[in-house]
């Protein structure tokens, strides 16, 4: 189930969002943008190139809170770097108390946790280099979905927010006696991408997390419960300067302590990294980190601050701050910090069901696309004139969705049926059974013009 959804009302069949896919998983039809779940992989591009405000991000409400007798905020890092001249990050998480949650547990200090237990991993295997982050939701599904031989390589480690939300529960659990079910651990997002991950996480069966709300709707709730005053505040927050570092592209990278690293961020520059990771021709890194969304987290689609501001409000704020303040070894509630299942391959861009089928199926592809005139207009709605060509092999579009193609097949028809009545005017010598045969025909061919809403050239007249 993905998160990123259409608002029909809005929704002016204008086709920006079909250009900015990088999955190609939107197609616009009878006037309105069409999702296709299996292609999408909740990167929410769709949603910052709409003029429309037409794509949202499905999520939960604040008013989950109510549905638990004890409930866990989880803020993400990038919450911190939305708000201006943030000195101490214990002003946020006593602000959340104040909102209505009776207890926080930073991601960020579950990401410190996770920084160990990578640098141990690579350090173990690292033979396999280089690994690849495991933590945005997106770029996994992105490698599942089309890159499957990279799938080894993702680094088979929890992401932070799945560490902590199992630690968070336990320790309600611990501290109040309560049933796990009475407890809900809530994750305040910074990105759609999450949120699906909270509904089929990855590498486990099923995750801690009980609901998500996202930032853009606390941030403005928080204004009001905000105390700068020190003495009003309990010391609540245990992150250092990797933990909250996590939020900004580059900063989880940081607390592998080595330069042998890539990281990249914006959907477009990591198609081009796994390209060249799946040709081999990036060599020497033990580590590439990877985020769906331009500067990190920070740039998610949930979030109000620009991503290149949030990150440099990130930087101030950890300035002051201990390289890490979390260990493995201190939290025993951690039962395992590795991922208990494998991810696997999803073909869903795969067209037939056997080698044999797809190779006469890419073939079609191949001519069909010869037809179009490559103009990757999208007046069909679809992304390319491959993507149309894709569509027509699977059964999901006709070669007449193409204007181009519809026009030459109009004028065909059109030519055929005023040859055809001229002929049969000129022809009084025809049998009876030859003149019925040729009116039939032209029956025909004009039904067929006027299933592309158009009339003969000729008019019905002549045709009686
Ligand atoms: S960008 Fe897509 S979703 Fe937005 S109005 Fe245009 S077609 Fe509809
Ligand atoms: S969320 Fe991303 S993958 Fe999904 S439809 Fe929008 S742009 Fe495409």
């Amino acid at each position: 189930m993905r998160s990123v959804r259409l608002k029909e009302s809005a929704c002016q069949g204008c086709i920006n969002c079909i250009k900015h896919c990088p999955t190609q998983a939107i197609r616009v039809h009878n006037g309105k943008a069409h999702i296709i779940d299996k292609f999408c992989i909740d990167c929410g591009r769709c949603i910052q190139s709409c003029p429309h405000h037409a794509k949202i991000a499905v999520y939960d409400p604040l008013s989950v809170i109510n549905n638990f007798k004890y409930t866990v905020a989880l803020p993400a890092p990038s919450l911190y770097a939305q708000y201006n001249n943030l000195t101490n990050v214990d002003i946020v998480l006593n602000a959340l108390l104040r909102l209505g949650f009776d207890d926080v547990y930073e991601v960020s200090a579950a990401a410190e946790l996770v920084s160990e237990a990578s640098r141990e991993y690579i350090k173990e295997h690292r033979d396999e280099a280089p690994f690849i982050s495991s933590a945005c939701p997106s770029v996994i599904r992105l490698i599942r979905v089309k890159f499957p031989s990279l799938i080894s390589r993702l680094l088979p480690i929890k992401a932070p927010v799945e560490v902590a939300a199992e630690i968070a529960r336990a320790r309600a659990m611990e501290k109040t006696g309560l049933k796990p079910e009475e407890i809900g651990i809530i994750f305040i997002s910074p990105c759609p991408s999450k949120v699906s991950y909270a509904k089929s996480p990855l590498g486990i069966e099923k995750s801690s997390i009980d609901n998500v709300v996202a930032i853009k709707d606390i941030y403005p709730l928080l204004l009001p419960h905000m105390r700068h005053d020190e003495s009003q505040l309990s010391h609540l927050s245990h992150s250092g300067r990797i933990g909250i570092g996590w939020s900004s592209a580059g900063g989880e990278s940081a607390g592998l302590f080595s330069d042998n690293y890539l990281a990249a961020d914006g959907i477009v520059n990591i198609l081009r990294v796994l390209e060249e990771l799946e040709d081999e021709k990036l060599h020497g890194l033990i580590f590439v980190e990877l985020n769906a969304c331009d500067g990190g987290c920070v740039g998610g689609t949930l979030t109000v601050e620009n991503a290149y501001i949030a990150a440099t409000k990130t930087k101030r704020l950890v300035k002051y701050q201990p390289v890490s303040k979390n260990h493995l070894a201190d939290n025993p509630e951690l039962k395992n910090v590795y991922w208990a299942d494998d991810v696997e391959y999803e073909p869903v861009f795969r067209l037939g069901s056997t080698f044999k089928e797809s190779l006469k199926m890419m073939n079609d592809v191949e001519s069909l696309t010869a037809r179009f005139p490559g103009l990757d207009c999208g007046s069909c709605g679809a992304p390319t004139c491959q993507t149309l060509a894709e569509d027509i092999v699977r059964g999901d579009a006709t070669p007449n969705d193409c204007i181009y193609v519809l026009r030459a097949n109009i004028a065909d028809l059109s030519r055929k049926i005023e040859d055809l009545t001229v002929n049969r005017k000129g022809k009084d010598s025809l049998t009876e059974e030859e003149s019925q045969l040729l009116d039939s025909y032209i029956r025909t061919l004009t039904a067929d013009l006027a299933s592309f809403g158009v009339p003969s050239r000729s008019g019905k007249g002549d045709t009686e």
